[in-house]
C-alpha cells in the first residue's frame, strides 16, 4: 500500500481551550477513564517507525499541542530520521520564547502550521480560551521567521461565528506576519464545536461573500490559500481553492483511539454528506459536500447543483475548472468521490 503522509496525534493535552476544538470530548473521556490524555514517547516512536517502514514521505505531528511536551524535540528529530519532511501542527505559543523558536528553525526539513483564528487579539483570545495567546502566537510566528523559517510557516484558521466577518483582514495580518500559506477550515462539529454548535457553526450561505472576498485578497497579496470543507458550489470560479482537491489519497491517520489506514476514504464515505440534489451537479464526482454534523444541524437545501453541460455529464478533469490556471491542483489519479448521499428530504 502506498503511503504519502502519516498523521500522528501525540496526545490531547493543550495550553489552549478552543471553543471549536474537535478533540475536547475525547480528552475529557480519556482523562476520566485512564487519567492520561497523551501517548508515551515510546508509543510515538513506534508509530514513527511504522511510517518509516511504510516508506511515507512525510509525517504530521499534531495533538493537542505537541510543543508543550518535554520530549518534543526528541520526537521531531526521530521523525526527521525516518521521513523527508515533518510538519508540526501547533498553536505556536511556545515559539514566543526565542531560544525555543531558534531551535525549531534549525531543523531545515521541518515545517510548522500555526493556528491563528483572528486578526483581532480579543477575538483570537476568546476563541482559544487563553488570554494573551494572540500575543504569544503572533510573536511566535515572527520569531520563527526571524530565525530563518520564512517559507516553512503556514497558518490554519478555523471559521466560526466569532471570526467569520473578518476573514479577509486576518489574511492581511497573515501576510504582514510573513506566513507563506493559509488553510481556512470550516468547523467540524465534534468536541467543543458540537457543544457550542449554535454559537460556533455558521451557515455556508452566511459566509459565502466573505469567503470570496478573502480569496480575492489572497490573490492580490500572493498568499497561497486553501479552503477546507467548503462545497464547490460555494466557491464559484474559485473551485480549485478547495483543499480536498490537493490532499493526498494516501494518508494514514493515527488517532489515540484508532488508526485509519485510508483517511480519504473514511472522510468521503463516513464523515461527509451530499444532498440528493447533488446527483444533478456537474461537480458531483469531485466535490465532497459537507461534514455530516453540519447536516444534523442545518438543512442542506442551500447546496445548489452546478448545471451539467449534458444531462448526466460530470466533470472529472480538474484542468477544466475555471480557476485551474490561477490556482492549479496536482493532477494525480483520483478515486471517484464516494460521499454519502443524504436520505433527508430536501425542501426546495
Ligand atoms: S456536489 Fe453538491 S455540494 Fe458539491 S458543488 Fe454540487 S451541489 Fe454543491
Amino acid at each position: 500500500m502506498v503511503v504519502d503522509t502519516v498523521d500522528i496525534k501525540v496526545g490531547y493535552s493543550c495550553n489552549n481551550d478552543c471553543f471549536h476544538c474537535v478533540i475536547a470530548d475525547k480528552r475529557r473521556e480519556l482523562l476520566l477513564k485512564t487519567g492520561v490524555a497523551d501517548r508515551t514517547k515510546e508509543e510515538i516512536m513506534q508509530h514513527i517507525d511504522e511510517a518509516g517502514r511504510d516508506d511515507a514521505k512525510s509525517i504530521v505531528l499534531t495533538g493537542g499541542e505537541i510543543t508543550i511536551r518535554r520530549d518534543f524535540f526528541d520526537i521531531l528529530e526521530y521523525a526527521l530520521s525516518k521521513v523527508e519532511t515533518v510538519v508540526i501542527q501547533t498553536n505556536g505559543r511556545m515559539f514566543y520564547y526565542e531560544e525555543f523558536a531558534k531551535k525549531m528553525a534549525s531543523y531545515e526539513r521541518a515545517n510548522v502550521t500555526i493556528a491563528i483564528h483572528s486578526c483581532k487579539p480579543n477575538v483570537h483570545d476568546w476563541i482559544t480560551g487563553s488570554k494573551g495567546s494572540f500575543k504569544q502566537t503572533t510573536q511566535g510566528i515572527k520569531n520563527l521567521i526571524k530565525f530563518g523559517m520564512k517559507r516553512r510557516v503556514g497558518g490554519k484558521l478555523v471559521i466560526s461565528k466569532k471570526n467569520m466577518n473578518h476573514l479577509m483582514n486576518t489574511v492581511e495580518l497573515c501576510k504582514e506576519l510573513g506566513i507563506a500559506s493559509l488553510n481556512i477550515a470550516f468547523p467540524h462539529a465534534m468536541g467543543n464545536a458540537r457543544l457550542n454548535f449554535d454559537d460556533c457553526v455558521p451557515r455556508y450561505i452566511d459566509i459565502k461573500d466573505e469567503i470570496l472576498r478573502t480569496i480575492k485578497k489572497s490573490i492580490d497579496l500572493s498568499l497561497h490559500l486553501d479552503l477546507e470543507a467548503i462545497p464547490l458550489c460555494f466557491l464559484p470560479n474559485y473551485e480549485t481553492f478547495a483543499s480536498e482537491l490537493r490532499l493526498s489519497e494516501h494518508t494514514v491517520l493515527k488517532d489515540l483511539t484508532h488508526t485509519d489506514r485510508n483517511y480519504t476514504k473514511v472522510r468521503q464515505t463516513i464523515a461527509k454528506r451530499k444532498g440528493v440534489q447533488c446527483k444533478e451537479c456537474k461537480y458531483f464526482l469531485i466535490c465532497e459536500g459537507v461534514w455530516d454534523d453540519y447536516e444534523k444541524g442545518y438543512d442542506i437545501s442551500e447546496l445548489t447543483p452546478i448545471p451539467q453541460d449534458k444531462p448526466g455529464e460530470y466533470l472529472r478533469d480538474l484542468r477544466l475548472l475555471p480557476s485551474f490556471k490561477i490556482h492549479p491542483v496536482p493532477l494525480i489519479e483520483r478515486n471517484i468521490i464516494n460521499t454519502t448521499i443524504s436520505n433527508k428530504r430536501i425542501n426546495h
